[in-house]
């Protein structure tokens, strides 16, 4: 059987490898998963609990308009209900992006490396990838500006990025947005929005009221802890949500994750101190790091891009035999290095322990 023409040249996405696998690999009784940016604090207790009264009703389709969660969602960030769509996970929102405005004959313009959905989503529509290398860690905007022709339909700015950390400043993607032409989708990713305290960090919800070509991304998985039920958003303009809505599949995300972001919204203070805790154990990670001669991305995000003078995939493999479970930049397209999720204090004290003798 033969697949469309952009698939042969693509491959599934490769997991990092799963806790029990590690665990009975290297006869451990406990690992620590720092590879996938996961919130290691849990979801809100708040929302654990509200989870036991979730009743079954298994049987029934899920609200395929999630009214309830969009009315929630839509007063907490001060935005028209017809202005948000919803996926499983932001990733799902990625692909309904390029679903709708990719084709053969466009291109679409992103940094690299940042999170590698936008180009794998790009290209099976057969869209032309333009990549910009990131200039230490940042977008280079200047670059990814003059890149944009008038077959540009998607440009990407996924901040803070993925897998270095880095912010793209109000100033500059406020300069960025009035250079971008008017027939291009600027999609804003921000996976990691609830860890950022910079004080220049942009309002790009504020910025979409006043830019129609604007869709903000944002997801329940990465503060907020719930991961495994997959729930994201976007928000744009109605036109770009009815035309995202037009392929979106009827009941994209499930009852139980409608009903969990719910009532993770509701718990803030449980966000706050997610994002506190996050900062003084990054902060601890990055004095660790400075100690030991190890140079690393500044980050506003729970992780940490740390350079290596070795191998990242060789490190990564030491760690695993500590229990820890970590990203070889290798696989990010940053040789040489690691990408660390920021966990709990305890956890990371261990961390870096096993790290500093992975590094002999
Ligand atoms: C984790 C991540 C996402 C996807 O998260 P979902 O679980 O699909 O909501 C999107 N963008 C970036 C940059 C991420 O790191």
């Amino acid at each position: 059987m033969k697949p469309k023409s952009s698939i042969p040249a693509l491959k599934p996405y490769q997991p990092g490898k799963g806790m029990e696998e590690v665990k009975k690999e290297h006869n451990l009784s406990r690992i620590v998963k720092l590879a996938s940016n996961e919130n290691l604090y849990g979801c809100s207790p708040y929302v654990s609990d509200k989870l036991k009264e979730f009743g079954e009703n298994a049987q029934f389709y899920p609200d395929g308009y999630a009214l309830t969660l969009r009315e929630k969602l839509s007063s907490f960030l001060s935005v028209e209900m017809d202005k948000i769509i919803f996926g499983s996970g932001s990733d799902e929102i990625v692909q309904m992006i390029c679903r709708t405005y990719l084709e053969k004959g466009t291109n679409t313009v992103m940094a690299t490396p940042t999170f590698p959905q936008y180009r794998h989503h790009a290209t099976v529509e057969g869209a032309e990838v333009r990549e910009i290398e990131l200039e230490n860690g940042f977008h280079n905007l200047t670059k990814m500006s003059e890149a944009i022709d008038e077959n540009t339909r998607v440009v990407w700015l996924c901040t803070p990025n993925n897998p270095t950390g880095n912010y793209i400043k109000e100033e500059d993607l406020i300069s960025f947005i009035q250079t971008c032409p008017k027939h291009v989708l600027l999609v804003i990713d921000e996976a990691y929005y609830e860890f950022v305290v910079a004080k220049d960090y942009p309002d790009s919800i504020a910025l979409h009221k006043e830019h129609e070509n604007i869709i903000v991304l944002r997801t329940f998985s990465k503060a907020y802890g719930l991961a495994g039920f997959r729930v994201g958003y976007g928000v744009g303009n109605e036109e770009v949500v009815r035309n995202l809505n037009t392929i979106r599949g009827p009941f994209n995300v499930t009852s139980i994750g409608q009903y969990a972001a719910l009532h993770a919204l509701d718990d803030q203070a449980f966000i706050e101190k997610v994002k506190q805790f996050n900062v003084q154990t990054r902060k601890k990670l990055e004095a660790f790091c400075a100690a030991n001669n190890l140079t690393f991305y500044e980050s506003e995000t729970n992780f940490l891009l740390i350079h290596l003078p070795k191998s990242g995939l060789d490190v990564s493999n030491t760690l695993l035999t500590y229990g820890f479970i970590v990203r070889p930049g290798e696989l990010l397209g940053i040789p040489n290095s690691i990408r660390v999720t920021i966990g709990k204090e305890e956890d990371m004290e261990e961390f870096q322990e096993a790290l500093k003798k992975s590094l002999v």
